[in-house]
């Protein structure tokens, strides 16, 4: 088939990557030139494992191109996915300005019938909008052309995007027309190959809740485990053990109750705000969803609070190596990161930080910590240690995970870490002689 993705950044990108490789031809669209022009130049604008290779690869053969010329695409093209960003808008909700500047375009320069699918996280009735906003620009053309909107919300993660999208757990196809559906199934039926009992189709309505949905159920699992962490160390459990001990349970699952610093990212926080604005519009108070969301942001300054206890309230004189800047690890996105705030409230209070991340410190530099005074960036995580009073862990990368903790102790002014990701065997970390403080553990 003949695709065009509109919009090239992590779904835009990975989508159209992993559709070319199936066989597809695809185009992937973005009106930021310079990406179009380094895309074609093989640099890769986001990390992400496996990406560059198949870009290369499928750019070679031709079957993946990059413009940013959506009218001339148009005009081969089967189906349209909208893949641009959806953020969160001043009161909360998703800001669907670039949703609806390329529905404006597409009935502008569409000369045929075609499918269009909203790939983008959008509220329920997005689909209805975009239908209107085409038909619109189809009308002022004095032009009939039929085309179908189908909702087909995606579920990837960064740091194993490739992976999700190639071989995903499901694929949500919602649509009220059957070709359509048929069409979008003919699509996406080489990437299962077995059986297609996970490609699961839907009204458009509900498709685009599911996505909400399912991200505000990860959130909700991720800040219930982080209170349950808090409440531990008030009552001297250990929720490392409580974690164990209740994912065994195959109801519970272990997936998502690691406790830590919170959550992140570009999806989880914007979705949860966005869904608890689409219950706030229809008249009802998402309470337990305002919950996760109150949770989550004071978890963020867990181990910021953690570190002002142990050193004080004025961290003039104080030095932190930090590892890790990225929300999580095997990206480099560092949108909402917990480091972000950890380390504007350390330094608010006069404290040095020295940082390395593997991935993130572009970003951290260029854009999310540019204007955070006092921060340094090294190479290797042991080149964060000398001169600082203490190591603070902020994302689980694996290089992270079993360091030499005799250097460690031997580069830091004093043998201090604090682990915002549970990452070291307590007991271990003391016995060596660490002061060793984690979530959840007192
Ligand atoms: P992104 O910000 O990385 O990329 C969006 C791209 O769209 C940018 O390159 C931007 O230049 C381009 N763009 C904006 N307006 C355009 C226009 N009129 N024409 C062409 N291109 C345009 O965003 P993202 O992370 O890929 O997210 C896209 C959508 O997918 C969002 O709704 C997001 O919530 C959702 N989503 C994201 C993830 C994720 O992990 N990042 C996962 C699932 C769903």
């Amino acid at each position: 088939m003949n695709l065009t993705v509109i919009g090239t950044g992590y779904v835009g990108l990975v989508s159209g990557t992993c559709f070319s490789e199936m066989g597809n031809t695809v185009t992937c669209i973005d009106v930021d030139l310079k990406k179009i022009e380094d895309l074609k130049r093989g640099i890769i604008p986001i990390y992400e494992p496996g990406l560059e290779a198949m870009v290369k690869r499928n750019f070679q053969n031709k079957t993946l191109r990059f413009s940013n010329n959506l009218s001339e695409n148009l005009e081969k093209c089967d189906i349209a996915f909208i893949a641009v960003g959806t953020p969160m808008g001043d009161d909360g909700s998703a800001d669907l300005q670039f949703v609806l500047q390329v529905a404006k375009e597409i009935g502008t320069h569409m000369h045929h019938s075609l499918i269009v699918v909203d790939k983008s996280t959008v509220p329920v009735g997005t689909a209805d909008k975009v239908r209107d906003t085409i038909q619109k620009e189809l009308d002022k053309r004095n032009v009939d052309i039929a085309f179908d909107i189908v909702s087909n919300p995606e579920f990837l993660k960064e740091g194993d995007a490739i992976n999700d999208f190639m071989k995903p757990d499901r694929v949500v196809i919602g649509s009220d027309n059957e070709a359509a559906q048929d069409k979008m199934r003919a699509l996406y039926s080489p990437f299962f190959r077995s059986s297609m009992d996970r490609l699961i189709a839907m009204d458009v309505r509900s498709a685009e809740m599911t996505k909400y949905v399912a991200n505000a159920m990860l959130a909700t699992k991720i800040s219930f485990m982080n209170e349950i962490a808090n409440i531990c160390e008030l009552v001297g459990a250990d929720v490392n053990k409580v974690r164990i001990g209740i994912g065994s349970d195959s109801r519970i699952g272990y997936s998502f109750i690691y406790p830590g610093s919170g959550y992140g990212g570009s999806c989880f926080p914007k979705d949860v705000k966005a869904l608890k604005k689409t219950a706030e519009e229809h008249g009802y108070k998402a309470k337990l969803i305002t919950s996760v969301e109150d949770v989550n942001n004071e978890q963020k300054l867990v181990i910021a609070n953690k570190v002002i206890k142990r050193f004080g309230e004025d961290l003039k004189d104080k030095t932190f190596a930090i590892w890790g800047l990225a929300f999580k690890p095997e990206t480099d996105d560092m949108r909402e990161a917990p480091s972000i705030y950890i380390i504007k409230e350390l330094t608010r209070r006069g404290a040095k930080i020295q940082a390395y991340d593997p991935k993130a410190m572009n970003e951290a530099q260029h854009f999310y910590l540019k204007d955070v005074p006092n921060i340094s960036y090294f190479n290797s995580k042991y080149e964060t240690l000398p001169h600082a009073d203490a190591m603070i862990l902020l994302t689980e990368w694996k290089e992270f995970r079993s360091p030499d903790f005799e250097e460690l102790k031997a580069q830091l002014k004093q043998p201090v870490v604090f682990d915002g990701r549970n990452q070291y065997n307590h007991e271990r970390m003391i016995n060596s002689g660490f002061e060793y403080f984690q979530i959840g553990k007192k």
